[in-house]
Formats: C-alpha cells, structure tokens, sequence
C-alpha cells in the first residue's frame, strides 16, 4: 500500500462563508459526514435584522420545492421547514381579466411545496444548526482568502483569521469567493422589474385553500396566496427602466410604492387591487432588482468552492433557487466524506452541472416556449398582441399531463439524493 499524500487526506475542517440557505445547510450534512464546519455570515442581526421584519434579505416570501425537501430529509432537516411552512398544493395561472388559464398540480408522490417568509426560514435554520452544535459566527464578512495548499485562511472585515482545510462559498448571488476563485467572473445584471412582497394580516377574501395564484396582469405580475387564517401574501414583479438598486427603491418609501402598484394593477380583475388595498404600508417589503446571472464556469479552485446561489443563481420565480442550493449543500458533503477534496470537488461538479445547467435552460426556455408574455422565468407585463397570444396558447402550453392536468415540476421536483451511496 502508497502511503497517502497530504493532497489526497480527506477532509477534516470546512470554513463555510454564507448564512443563508445553503451555507448552514452544508454545515449540517458535513457535520452528518464528520466533519468540523463552522459558518460565518456577515450579517449581524442585532444590528440590520429585527426579528418582525420579513423583508431584510432578498427571497422574503419563498416556496421550497419538494426537491429541495427531499435533500434536506437526506440529512434529517426537512421537519424545519415543514414546521414553519405552508402548504402549496398548485399553482393556477390566471390573465388580468381574471380568465383562469391554467391549473398545474404537482407530481401526487412527492413532498408538497411549503411556502415560508424568509425571516421564520432563517431563524429556524439558526435553530437546528444551534441543535447540531453548529457554530454559526455573525458580523463575520470575508474579505479574502489564501490558498496554502493544504488548507485555506480567511480573512474578515473585524481583521481576524481562521483557517481550515477547505473554503466553501455559500454567499450568495454577488459572492466573494466567485471573485477570488476566477476574478474575471461575470456579474449579475438588472434584468428590467422590482420586486415587492407583503404580509396581509387580514383580508375578507376566501382562503385559496393550498393553490398559489399566478397572475400575468397588465401592467405588472402578481402572485398571492389567501391562507385558512384569512392573512395572505403578495409578491410583485413590477417593469422600470432604470435599474434601481435595493436601497435606492427603499428610499422612495412603501406607502409610494402601494400607491404606484395600485395603479399598476388598478384594470385587473383578480384580487390584486382589494389584497393591495389590505396591506398596511409598513408591510410593504421593497425587495429590490430582479437579477440574472450570467452561466458562472469555475466553481472551483484549489480549496475553494461554490455552492448555492454563488454558483448557480436560477430566477426568483423559477422557485428553485434556496432548493437547488439545499440539494448542491447536501452533495458537496457526501463528495466530501467519500472522496479527498480535489476529488471530491470534481465528483460534485459533475453531479451537480447537468441538473443545475437543465434547470436554468428549462426556465429560459418556458418563457420561450409559452410566448413572450408567459415568462415564468421572469414575468413583464405584455403588450397587447403577445397577451391576446399568451392567454390562447398558456392554456394549450401548459396541457402536458394527460387526463389529469398540467404538471407541475415534473422532473425538477423528483429529485432524490442518497446519501448512503458512496460518491465517486
Ligand atoms: C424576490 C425573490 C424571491 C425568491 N423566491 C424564491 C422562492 O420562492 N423559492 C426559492 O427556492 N428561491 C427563491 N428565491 C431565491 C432564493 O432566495 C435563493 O436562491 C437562495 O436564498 C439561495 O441561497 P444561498 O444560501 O445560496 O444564498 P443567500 O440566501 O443569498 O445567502 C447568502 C448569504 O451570504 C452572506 N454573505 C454575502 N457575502 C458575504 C461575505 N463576504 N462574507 C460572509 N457572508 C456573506 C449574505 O449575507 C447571505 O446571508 C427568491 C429570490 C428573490 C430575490
């Protein structure tokens, strides 16, 4: 037998920069794996996150995806989001007129769709991480980091050091680790709407009972969901021109913003202008651009690797972005325990591109398919010719079922990891 080199000993230490949803999440399935994670998020609550306000962090109202369930049960996680989250059962598209243009319902075997705000998500992923005994370090902003070769030292913006035997990046969609791995890494840009997402505390209309309402208005598109309890959600895609920054749209204040989107949706006849007229201005949450993400080639070097949204930011109407992160999270970790890191960093790439590279197509190519209005991907209000198209042909589009009705997800939602099978 070769005695082992130290480039092939397997991993013992990960530094996981990113507290959102995949970073935590690969500390949790390392830790399954055996190995030391420590999380660290540049975040600090205390100082930009009251507990009460949903709207701190992109992705403030979300769905996660019986896909992403399934890779969160790998590492016995899933029982979080269930606890915190709402059934969808569908999703049913409608034209501003009100015309119901589809009903999609999702494969009957899988995990149903749970709808969460984002601030539960995080809190109840800090929860079970605290559970696992894993340290999650806040006010933590990596600045850099130097590949020794045999391990990686980072350096944060309160001027400490930590080093590990590897750096795994989990921040997000403007990541600073992308930068260090290939610094000629493309940028996300403006891809033309805002977003906005509101709690209604009550409403008189009925409860939609678990369907989703995807609604292609005039002006704008609107998605909602009116709960047992009489509380309900909004989200908002609105078109403007000039690329605001998050900040930026803030500053213009939600009680403007309400009195804007109610004029956008003032001719639709969908429940939109009376939940617009339910929701209190401080429940308006200005989430900001929406933003696509040019194909990102290296996901790794060295030590250092991507996952989540760093790697593979998908649109936020594509409903896949916090589930494909659960999933690449859980991966890496089984790549990890099986195999030594530049192995192992091979493995999960090859397992995870084609997935992640047919999921971005895919929803490109919705858009495409159920003409230019239809744009799942990410919805602008259409011009008269491409609505009187899209709601003749959304209807035939969608129709891919059989008997029973569109599907909704299909082969993005049946995804399974097995995390007992050896990687590599
Ligand atoms: C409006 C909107 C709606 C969405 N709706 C959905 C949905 O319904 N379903 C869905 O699945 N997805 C949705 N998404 C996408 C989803 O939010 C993301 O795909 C998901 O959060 C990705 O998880 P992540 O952990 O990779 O990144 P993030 O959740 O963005 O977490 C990255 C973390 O890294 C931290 N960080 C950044 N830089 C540094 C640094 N230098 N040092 C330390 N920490 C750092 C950030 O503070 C952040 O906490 C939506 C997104 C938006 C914007």
């Amino acid at each position: 037998m070769t005695a082992r080199t130290t480039a092939d000993r397997s991993t013992r230490t990960a530094l996981v920069i990113g507290g959102g949803v995949a970073g935590p999440v690969a500390a949790m399935a390392l830790h399954k794996a055996g190995i030391e994670a420590t999380v660290y998020e540049a975040c600090d609550d205390s100082a930009s996150r009251p507990p009460k306000e949903h709207g701190s962090r992109p992705g403030a109202a979300m769905t996660i995806a019986p896909n992403g369930l399934q890779a969160l049960e790998a590492i016995d996680a899933a029982e979080m989001v269930r606890a915190i989250g709402t059934p969808v059962t569908s999703l049913c598209l409608r034209s501003w007129t009100g015309r119901h243009l589809a009903q999609l319902t999702p494969p009957a075997d899988l995990p149903t769709t749970r709808f969460v705000w984002r601030t539960e998500l995080d809190e109840a992923i800090a929860r079970e991480a605290e559970r696992r005994d894993i340290p999650l370090r806040k006010g933590k902003r990596l600045l850099d980091a130097t590949d020794t070769g045999t391990g990686v030292t980072a350096r944060f913006s309160d001027g400490s050091l930590e080093r590990a035997d590897i750096l795994i990046g989990a921040d997000g969609l403007r990541s600073t680790v992308r930068s260090l791995i290939d610094p000629s890494t493309p940028k996300p840009h403006y891809a033309g709407t805002l977003t906005f997402t509101a709690r209604v505390p009550k409403t008189e209309l009925p409860s939609t009972e678990g369907v989703l309402y995807m609604c292609y208005g005039k002006r704008a598109y609107f998605a909602y969901q009116i709960f047992d309890d009489a509380s309900a959600a909004w989200s908002v895609n609105l078109p403007h021109r000039e690329p605001m920054t998050a900040t930026e749209a803030q500053a213009v204040g939600a009680k403007e913003w309400l009195r804007r989107l109610g004029e956008a949706f003032a001719d639709d006849r969908t429940p939109a202008p009376d939940l617009l007229t339910d929701t209190p201005a401080e429940n308006v949450l200005i989430t900001g651009p929406t933003e696509t993400m040019p194909p990102v080639t290296s996901w790794s070097r060295g030590r250092m690797i991507l996952i989540g949204d760093a790697a593979h930011a998908t649109s936020p109407t594509s409903g896949q972005g916090a589930s494909l992160a659960a999933e690449s999270a859980v991966e890496l970790a089984r790549c990890l325990r099986d195999l030594p890191p530049g192995q192992a960093f091979k493995a999960y790439e090859s397992l995870r591109r084609p997935r992640v590279d047919r999921i971005l197509k895919h929803t490109t190519a919705t858009a495409t398919a159920t003409s230019a209005a239809a744009r799942t991907a990410t919805p602008k209000p259409a011009g008269p010719l491409s609505r009187v198209l899209r709601d003749a042909l959304l209807p035939v589009a969608t129709k891919v079922g059989g008997a029973g009705g569109a599907v909704w997800g299909a082969w993005q939602f049946d995804h399974r990891i097995d995390w007992n099978e050896r990687a590599g």
